[in-house]
């Protein structure tokens, strides 16, 4: 890690895929010069590079990911969960000895397993995966803003042989981006993900589905006197197909036992109001107003 403020962390950092992550890391670094003296930018669509050009956010654009990874001392894919390992045995190969691969996926240990035979073909590159727990419902460069990151936290899942340097080069990254950081076991971040984003976001696809399933008259009242329950369901509705599809059938399995025990919670309150049992219902609602008490001191509300 740099300790001379007048060298910045990382002399060319490219993003891949300069959606909202990656088109908030590149304003957040264009700001902030102490980040990356040279900017990459790559989009295998011709029509996000000439977003990308017209809103000035990187200092060159790429088509091709190998072209944009060779000079790197930083690499970060920033693309849907499915298509980070293919990009990575594409950059890899050419990337230079030294240099650090990140990714910003929402789920860690099939990427990972994925990248095993691409570590062991490529040592000399250093591994950190990072995950920042921070985003809206948009997508596309024109989504990302500077100050996405900022009091939000960032978890890192560093394979075991990583070197600290590199940790350390990634974690003073996503600070400089204004995000706490942790580390964690990539199990530990697929289990925490799947309660706190993964399920919420199944729960909110179903509930707009099911509404949309009521009768045509119904439906109707349903988006004319939406209240706030509901629409705080719809925003979250909104969010990409493409990197949904891909975080579900990723962390299918914490995913899975999650909605279980989701399954058979919401059958003990179902229960409970059965048969009028307001101790439980009660308690069931005071539960969640502490958690919601807890998110508001931490900042994270
Ligand atoms: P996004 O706005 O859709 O951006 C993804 C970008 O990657 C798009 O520009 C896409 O181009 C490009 N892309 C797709 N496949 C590619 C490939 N093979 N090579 C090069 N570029 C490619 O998505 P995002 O919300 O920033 O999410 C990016 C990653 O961050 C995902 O892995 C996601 O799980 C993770 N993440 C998302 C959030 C969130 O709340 N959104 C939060 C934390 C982490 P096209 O538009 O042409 O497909």
């Amino acid at each position: 890690m740099t300790t001379d403020p007048t060298v910045p962390l990382f002399d060319t950092l490219t993003i891949i895929g300069p959606g909202l992550i990656g088109s908030s890391i590149l304003r957040r670094a264009l700001d902030d010069r102490r980040i990356a003296r040279r900017l990459i930018a790559c989009d295998i669509s011709p029509e996000v590079r000439a977003r990308v050009a017209e809103l000035g956010i990187a200092d060159v654009i790429e088509a091709d990911p190998v072209a944009a990874a060779r000079d790197a001392d930083c690499v970060i894919l920033c693309v849907p969960v499915g298509a980070i390992a293919m990009v990575a045995a594409q950059v890899m190969p050419v990337m230079k000895p030294g240099a650090i691969l990140s990714e910003v996926g929402s789920v860690k240990k099939t990427v990972m397993d994925a990248m095993e035979p691409l570590l062991t073909a490529c040592p000399d590159i250093a591994f950190v995966p990072a995950h920042p727990m921070a985003g809206t419902e948009f997508s596309g460069p024109d989504a990302g803003f500077a100050t996405l990151f900022e009091d939000r936290w960032c978890l890192l899942t560093p394979p075991e042989n990583t070197p600290a340097s590199a940790i350390a080069r990634i974690t003073a990254l996503w600070e400089m981006m204004g995000a706490r950081v942790r580390s964690m076991t990539v199990e530990h971040h697929d289990r925490v993900c799947a309660i706190v984003s993964h399920l919420p976001h199944l729960l909110a696809f179903t509930i707009c589905g099911t509404a949309d399933d009521l009768a045509d008259e119904t439906r109707s009242e349903v988006l004319d006197f939406a209240a706030s329950g509901f629409r705080d369901f719809t925003r979250i509705a909104a969010s990409d197909p493409v990197m949904w599809r891909d975080i579900f059938l990723n962390n299918r399995e914490a995913l899975l036992d999650m909605l279980d025990r989701f399954v058979a919670d919401a059958q003990a309150m179902g229960n409970a109001i059965r048969t009028g049992n307001e101790d439980v219902i009660v308690s069931r609602i005071n539960r969640g107003r502490a958690i919601r008490r807890s998110l508001i001191e931490n900042r994270q509300a």
